[in-house]
């Protein structure tokens, strides 16, 4: 089987990764197979079955793979890591796929690394499957976003607070390159490897940035522009990262590296679900914040490439790091009238927002935005998820003389009927523990369409059970 691996990042930018070879997996068996995905990768899913659970444990290199683990730091929780990189994951090689696009194809869980510090380089099957489901739901729900092709369980016990079934995840994704990457060189004072790794982002992901007249800057601008639309999206879905340090944050912008993540369902602004998210530095609310400052963190790395001239460098960054709270607002505010159903744009539509937001305190914020359709007619499903249920009516008359024409169909499209609910996705990956995958396979299923509601799928709509909610924690 040819994979017509052309592997760019490895050619093109040395100094930058370490070669490793994948760890033996002692009797690797597949779980999951992404066939579309590997269809768009320009892989034979029917040649790739036989040889799914060899290649896709790291047991058998396919042709062409050149497997490194790349080098980057990180500012975790805010406090700077001068070396993280690759401590489990190794990345095989890029294909070009069926659009056009380059895509990483990584190992995650595929044994120790020069990165890897004190752990293991394992990955157990949980955090496996979940990352599996989270990427897809969220391809579905029209976020960009790294995804898996394949998940195989390796036949080797992974020691965590007790002895999991170690597991291995295959991921695409545009690149792998984060803001840790460029912090990395950047903190070695390494000058030339953040201009060559900058040249080659650009290429590869911001090419219009080339031609500009400082392209640099143009570089950063598409950086903000991309990371600003993707929080917007997760924030309008209720979609909580839960570590977004620098090393979790892509250049292309796309959601990467799924791990204490979670959907909020009662809406409160506070949200955190990670457990070693003591302060709540990534909760809900503060994702866009945070976004402002690992832009920041990334600016750091880049203000020697903007003007020869330090004081007209930093002016330029500054000014940029400025703009970012109002670019953020503006992607936020596009997704909210589409979220809304809103025609064209309204000075109003910021307070009109609120005031539904406000609304919805409290209440299921999946359902609480999907009853909207029918609340263009009859509010009478939308209500009862409300706590105060009378103070409805005054916001109704207002949004209904705001809404764009085929309102109904629009808020269908726009807000989904079925997200990854945190108690399903628990359910689904203790049967998978224990053997039986066919609650994730109709977990995958469900979420392949998000906005299309059928008969027979009430139980994946539904908000958790109180007592679920209310102690849910990811880590
Ligand atoms: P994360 O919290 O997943 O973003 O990972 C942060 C850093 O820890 C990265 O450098 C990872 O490669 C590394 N890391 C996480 N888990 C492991 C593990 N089990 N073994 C080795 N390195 C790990
Ligand atoms: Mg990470
Ligand atoms: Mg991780």
């Amino acid at each position: 089987m040819d994979w017509q691996f052309d592997n760019s990042y490895v050619r093109d930018l040395p100094g930058t990764w370490l070669r490793q070879r994948p760890a033996a997996a002692p009797a690797p068996q597949l779980l999951l197979l992404n066939t579309a995905l590997a269809a768009e990768l320009r892989l034979d899913p029917v040649a790739l079955q036989p040889i799914a659970a060899d290649v896709f444990s790291g047991n058998r290199l396919p042709e062409g793979a050149d497997p490194v683990a790349q080098a980057y730091a990180g500012h975790q929780f805010g406090g700077f890591s001068p070396q993280l990189g690759d401590g489990r994951a190794l990345l095989l090689g890029e294909v070009v796929d069926i659009h056009g696009q380059r895509r990483d194809i990584a190992l995650k869980g595929s044994g120790r690394t020069p990165f890897s510090r004190g752990g293991d380089g394992l990955a157990a099957i949980g955090p496996v499957l979940r990352e599996y489901i989270m990427g897809e739901a969220m391809q579905a729900l029209g976020v960009p976003t790294s995804r898996a092709l394949a998940t195989v369980r390796t036949g080797a016990h992974v020691q965590r607070d007790r002895v999991l079934p170690g597991a291995v995840l295959t991921r695409v994704a545009a690149s792998h390159i984060r803001i840790g990457t460029f912090e990395f060189f950047h903190a070695r004072g390494q000058a030339d490897q953040v201009r060559r790794l900058a040249d080659y982002a650009i290429a590869r992901h911001h090419p219009q940035a080339a031609g500009a007249e400082n392209p640099y800057l143009a570089f950063f601008d598409a950086v903000i522009a991309v990371q600003a639309r993707l929080i917007a999206q997760w924030m309008g879905l209720g979609f909580i990262h839960g570590v977004m340090n620098t090393d979790n944050m892509t250049i292309s912008g796309e959601t990467i590296d799924y791990g204490p993540c979670a959907f909020m369902e009662s809406y409160a602004p506070g949200t955190v679900f990670s457990s070693i998210d003591r302060q709540g530095r990534y909760a809900y609310a503060n994702q866009p914040l945070i976004l402002g400052w690992n832009l920041a963190r990334l600016a750091e790395t880049l203000v020697a490439l903007f003007d020869p001239d330090e004081e007209r460098a930093i002016d330029l960054a500054n000014g940029r790091l400025d703009g970012i709270a109002g670019q953020y607002q503006a992607a936020w505010l596009q997704v909210m009238r589409g979220k809304l159903a809103l025609a064209g744009e309204d000075p109003g539509d910021a307070a009109l927002i609120a005031d539904f937001l406000s609304l919805l305190q409290g209440a299921d914020w999946t359902l609480g935005f999907r009853r909207l359709a029918e609340a263009v007619s009859d509010p009478g499903h939308l209500r009862p998820l409300l706590a105060d249920p009378a103070a409805l009516e005054g916001w109704l008359p207002r949004w209904r003389a705001r809404l764009a024409p085929d309102a109904p169909a629009r808020l269908r499209a726009a807000n989904p009927i079925y997200i990854p609910r945190n108690f399903k996705v628990e359910e689904a990956l203790a049967a998978a523990e224990g053997g039986d995958l066919a609650p994730v396979q109709q977990l995958l299923q469900v979420l392949a369409d998000p906005f299309t509601e059928r008969p027979g799928l009430e139980a994946y709509a539904l908000p958790a059970p109180a007592a679920f909610a209310g102690s849910f924690r990811t880590f």
